[in-house]
């Protein structure tokens, strides 16, 4: 069965679409730790990110540090840290957490509310600031 990410992709399910290019997607993840958390992924729908072959997980970093950019000029960020986890869902994907201050805990587990209009707008702003 197709994952909850690959039916993002695909457009089966809604989301807050940053970028796409031939082999790579971003989206803003539905439960953000902050304000334009992220999510890349491959096309390909592996589960273990290490289990990506070696060009597959070079791509989708280049792919990141084009989002992550993205996410410093239009956020304002002091810059975008990185997590991958991956228990949740079965689909690789890196986490990119804007970093606004100094001290900002970030950490999967704290959750901040995002209203839905917000979530459109901070997806657009990052959006048009993708360099692909
Ligand atoms: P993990 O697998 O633990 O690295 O985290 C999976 C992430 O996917 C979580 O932060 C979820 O909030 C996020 N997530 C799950 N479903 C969706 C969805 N439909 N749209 C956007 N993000 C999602």
């Amino acid at each position: 069965m197709a994952s909850i990410f690959t039916k993002i992709i695909t457009g089966e399910i809604p989301c807050y679409k940053i970028a796409e290019n031939e082999h790579y997607f971003s989206f803003l993840d539905i439960n953000p730790i902050a304000e334009g958390h992220t999510l890349v992924i491959p096309k390909k729908e592996v589960d273990y990110i290490f289990d990506l072959d070696n060009g597959s997980l070079e791509g989708l970093m280049v792919f990141a540090k084009k989002i992550a950019r993205a996410i410093d000029t239009s956020l304002g960020t002091i810059r975008t840290g990185i997590i991958v986890e991956g228990l949740e869902v079965p689909h690789a994907h890196i986490h990119l957490i804007p970093i606004y201050f100094e001290g900002q805990a970030v950490s999967l587990g704290k959750k901040t509310e995002v209203d839905e209009s917000r979530m459109k707008e901070i997806a657009s702003l990052i959006s048009k600031a993708v360099e692909l």
